[in-house]
């Protein structure tokens, strides 16, 4: 069987770049339609999980990864008196799997979103997918003489809403919606799936870390639930650029501008406050525009809302960075799609083949996905919020309880993006010591 499809990934983001370079490996004819006339990442870096690494290695990227991204290998939080809230090391995972698993340390890698874009940009043309700038797509519609393909609308430009929409040439067998957390096709599909904007968000700058001292760990400073800093080495940009750390600064997402707009010495003079070792990063920042605004959404939505229609990434289950799983889970989902993919198509014609993706897609990706969605909306409040009694037993109970060796595993667990369940969870994997795949994965 194996037949050659037509794909359309809508979002030239983490995870369809991520699937556009799957799925052309397979042979499929892919295009990449993005809003945006450069496509480029927007915002700081991100902390990619041995499950991220895991896909990234499939796409022949690790050695790429290694070379550009820095290791992390712990998680640490502090409050503003200085007591350990959160000391949590990857290494406690080592030998610890299932069988079949790594018995190697597992550990985070930091990542500039610059870096892993142009990677995963690079791995996609390289296998063929055709990138396509400058194209919002509008609307999703069922091809008029065959209701097997899908036909796309489109208007210019990311702020396309007034023009006026074009159906593009071509139609497609599968359409792969990676539009991100406020995606308007997901809305469109899918009316009724929550949506909902976090109230609180954070003000995010990319500084150099010229003598490597804040290197090895993701770390976090807290003061009660309403402020937060946090800062993570994130690599280098590109090859021949500066080691880079990432710093966040938590705040009511409707203040972010305002903080912008106002007196950055006295914002700087607050993070100083908390963390007092930040003053080589924060004398880097020279202007409000390095300071950049990110919210985030709630989002609950069906992986495949129609037979050959899949959502992937944020437009599907866009969460607050809490637990840094975002990026990871947009890539186990475009993995998946692959995958599942590829052993439909082996057996089956194409519309079976969707309807079999239609079926199972979203269950085989439910476990997790809802775990990461709920984990996730359950902790923001105890770290971002204007909820202050939380900030008690946190400050009381959660260092001893990462002490605690069953409670210290399931976080870790967590950490390292492989819960499934409450007390489920799959194998870790050898992250970006996988080998490039040897045939088409
Ligand atoms: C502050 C912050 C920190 C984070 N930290 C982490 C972390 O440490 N670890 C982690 O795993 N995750 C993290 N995340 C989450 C992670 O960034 C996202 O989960 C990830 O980027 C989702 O990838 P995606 O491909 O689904 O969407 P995106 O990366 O958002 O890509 C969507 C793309 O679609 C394009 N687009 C939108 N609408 C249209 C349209 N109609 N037509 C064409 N193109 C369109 C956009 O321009 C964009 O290029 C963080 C998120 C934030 C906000």
């Amino acid at each position: 069987m194996d037949p050659t499809l037509d794909i359309a990934v809508v979002g030239a983001g983490i995870g369809g770049l991520a699937a556009a370079g799957l799925l052309a490996s397979q042979g499929h004819r892919v295009r990449v339609f993005e809003q945006s006339p450069t496509p480029g990442p927007r915002g700081a870096g991100l902390l990619l999980q041995p499950t991220g690494q895991f896909v990234l290695g499939r796409l022949g990227l690790g050695e790429t990864l290694r070379s550009l991204a820095a290791p992390v290998h712990r998680l640490e939080g502090r409050n503003h008196r200085g007591r350990t809230i959160m000391n949590l090391a990857y290494a406690d995972l080592a030998g610890r799997n299932e069988p079949g698993g790594s018995r190697r340390a597992p550990h985070g890698y930091g990542v500039h979103r610059g870096a892993l874009f142009t990677m995963l940009l690079e791995r996609a043309e390289r296998a063929g997918a055709a990138i396509v700038p400058d194209t919002r797509i509008d609307a999703i519609e069922r091809d008029a003489t065959d209701n097997h393909y899908w036909r796309l609308l489109a208007s210019a430009g990311a702020t396309g809403a007034g023009d006026r929409s074009e159906r593009l040439d071509g139609r497609f067998d599968l359409a792969i919606v990676a539009d991100g957390s406020r995606s308007v096709l997901r809305e469109r599909l899918c009316p009724t799936c929550r949506a909902k904007p976090y109230p609180w968000g954070a003000l995010w700058f990319v500084a150099e870390d010229r003598t490597g001292a804040f290197e090895g760990a993701l770390r976090q400073v807290y003061r009660s639930t309403t402020s937060m800093v946090g800062w993570l080495p994130t690599g280098l940009a590109a090859a021949d650029g500066e080691r880079t750390v990432s710093v966040f600064w938590s705040a009511p997402a409707r203040t972010l501008e305002v903080i912008r707009a106002g007196d950055i010495d006295a914002w700087r003079r607050g993070v100083l406050d908390l963390a007092p070792e930040l003053t080589p990063l924060v004398a880097q920042i020279d202007s409000p525009e390095s300071l950049i605004p990110a919210t985030y959404m709630d989002v609950d939505a069906t992986l495949s809302p129609r037979p050959g229609i899949v959502l992937l990434g944020d437009a599907a289950h866009a969460m607050s960075p809490q637990l840094g799983q975002g990026a990871n889970l947009a890539l186990l989902d475009a993995w998946a799609l692959a995958r599942s993919l590829d052993a439909s198509l082996r057996v089956a014609p194409v519309p079976v083949a969707m309807a079999a993706i239609h079926k199972t897609l979203g269950r085989s990706r439910r476990g997790q996905v809802r775990f990461y969605q709920r984990a996730s909306r359950w902790m923001t409040p105890w770290f971002q919020s204007g909820l202050t009694p939380l900030s008690w037993p946190r400050d009381f109970l959660m260092g001893p309880l990462c002490r605690a060796p069953l409670l210290r595993r399931q976080m870790l667990l967590s950490l390292a993006g492989v819960k499934t369940g409450l007390l489920r969870s799959m194998v870790v994997p050898d992250g970006a010591a996988q080998p490039p795949p040897t045939r088409a994965p």
